[in-house]
């Protein structure tokens, strides 16, 4: 077993490991190629009873781990949305892991609770948030989300749904978002106790935004009904195109009708730190709560997303637990984040949210998310300007979403064609991106804001692209 007198020796044996796997990662196969079940018939049948060196546990890791990991900080991947690191959040997360502090409350770790209040603020500014809203930093946006529904209920409730159980209130509840938010809202929805039939997905106009007199009409239907509209989901930046809804619009029937506006900016939030696309999110000082992820677009290695209130006092109040044993006598003073979401334990996350905001400085991050879409334009031209390609939506925010196109061809034999196309580029290993439905036309995704993304890598999987697609075609006029 390995004692701390030892640890020095294979600390620096693994930051030399980490070094080359960052210095050495365009090698890899972005998407591994292991089959199913292959690690897992790989690894013996039971754990073992007596230790084994870290030496025998390190040449596993690279010759088993290794082949079966997806490389999210390959600059070449293009799929779903970034889940960025870089080299100062990975030592934040060392320091993090060496620590070891579960930070429940102020007292298990002042340090933690106070950096976490203060990168709250920083952050705020940076992305203009506004000035009366808290934050606190949750594992993912769905727990961000989660607590926003669960605080607008008992609000509705009196704070006492929690004491009797939603169904001693003879309420039906409603709640609302288009049909293209994220499926953590209907998870939320499903955990919250209100029951996803009595989520209602408002359709979506033609940029994918949702459709603001539908949601008031339905809105209006539902009280006739005998319903109670109580939570709403405005969605700045969708997972599928990045589409933004009008949250001032939203936020005028939610004040009008008495509904918790949340307003779900997970991946676009990050872009929020440049003044000139701070336009995407006005009228979100009229929200209830607000959640972006960090750990998406800004740098900061999975995970840390954070979750922005403006009622502070009635999220404490439908989490806050105090027994005996937890407390100290400082609770007026300090933030004791256990009270401020799901989980009572915490990790230590601020340490690396600091370290990414001091080593980049606003500067570094504005220059590098103004390189991705400025690569984002880059590409898209390309898209436009090239005949056999049509351009899906307006990619505002480092999100390219497009398919191969033929006037003479159906949507269907487009589908066909698109989807081997994208088997083909992923299976190269050089590239990996993802797809989606937009209005029922099957698309391809290529998103724009991988750490260590350049120009070389956009003309590389151009390139490819360009001959994949002619390759397909080719097969398609033989068949
Ligand atoms: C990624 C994403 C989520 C979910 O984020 P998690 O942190 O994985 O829970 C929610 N909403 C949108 C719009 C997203 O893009």
């Amino acid at each position: 077993m390995l004692e701390r007198e030892n640890f020095r020796e294979y600390a620096h044996k693994v930051a030399d490991k980490m070094a080359d796997y960052l210095e050495n990662v365009e090698e890899y196969d972005v998407l591994s190629k292991v089959k199913p079940r292959q690690i897992f018939d790989e690894l013996p049948l039971s754990a073992p009873k007596e230790g084994e060196s870290m030496d025998v546990i390190l040449k596993d890791f690279d010759d088993i781990i290794l082949k079966g990991m997806t490389h999210w900080q390959h600059p070449q991947f293009f799929g779903y949305f970034p889940a960025n690191s870089s080299p100062a959040s990975v030592l934040g997360e060392m320091l993090t892991a060496t620590l070891g502090a579960q930070c429940m409350i102020w007292q298990t770790s002042p340090a933690a609770a106070e950096l976490e209040e203060k990168t709250m603020i920083w952050l705020g500014e940076w992305c203009g948030l506004p000035k009366d809203w808290h934050g606190v930093i949750q594992d993912t946006a769905s727990a961000g989300t989660l607590c926003s529904i669960l605080t607008a209920r008992e609000k509705a409730t009196n704070f006492q749904s929690n004491t009797k159980g939603l169904a001693f209130f003879d309420e039906k509840f409603r709640t609302y978002c288009s049909d293209q938010t994220h499926s953590s809202i209907d998870k939320a929805v499903r955990i919250a106790g209100i029951g996803s039939d009595n989520l209602i997905k408002i359709k979506t106009d033609s940029s994918f935004s949702i459709d603001i007199n539908a949601f008031e009409e339905q809105v209006k239907k539902d009280i006739q009904e005998g319903c109670t509209p109580l939570w709403a989901v405005a969605n700045l930046g969708t997972t599928s195109s990045t589409a933004f809804d009008n949250v001032t619009e939203m936020a005028k029937i939610c004040k009008k009708y008495g509904i918790w506006l949340h307003i779900d900016a997970a991946y676009a939030g990050t872009v929020a730190i440049l003044p000139e696309k701070r336009y995407l999110f006005e009228g979100i000082e009229e929200g209830d709560s607000y959640v972006f992820n960090p750990h998406k677009w800004m740098f900061v290695n999975f995970d840390c997303s954070v979750y922005y209130v403006k009622d502070k006092g009635a999220l404490i109040r439908t989490f806050e637990i105090l027994p005996e044993y937890l407390k100290t006598g400082f609770e007026s003073k300090v933030n004791n984040y256990r009270d401020w979401g799901v989980a009572l334990g915490r990790r230590f996350r601020a340490l690396k949210l600091w370290f990414v905001m001091r080593n980049f400085g606003l500067d570094g991050i504005q220059e590098k998310l103004r390189l991705h879409l400025s690569l984002t334009d880059y590409f898209t031209q390309k898209i436009i300007t090239h005949s056999d390609f049509e351009l899906i939506t307006n990619p505002e925010v480092g999100l390219v979403c497009f398919r191969y196109f033929d006037a003479n061809k159906s949507d269907e034999e487009l589908e066909k064609i698109n989807t081997q196309i994208l088997k083909s580029l992923n299976e190269t290993g050089k590239v990996f991106l993802s797809h989606t439905k937009l209005n029922d036309k099957y698309v391809l995704r290529l998103s724009i804001g991988q750490t260590y993304v350049e120009k070389k890598h956009i003309d590389g999987f151009w390139e490819l692209l360009l001959s994949v697609s002619s390759e397909q075609l080719s097969i398609e006029k033989t068949l």
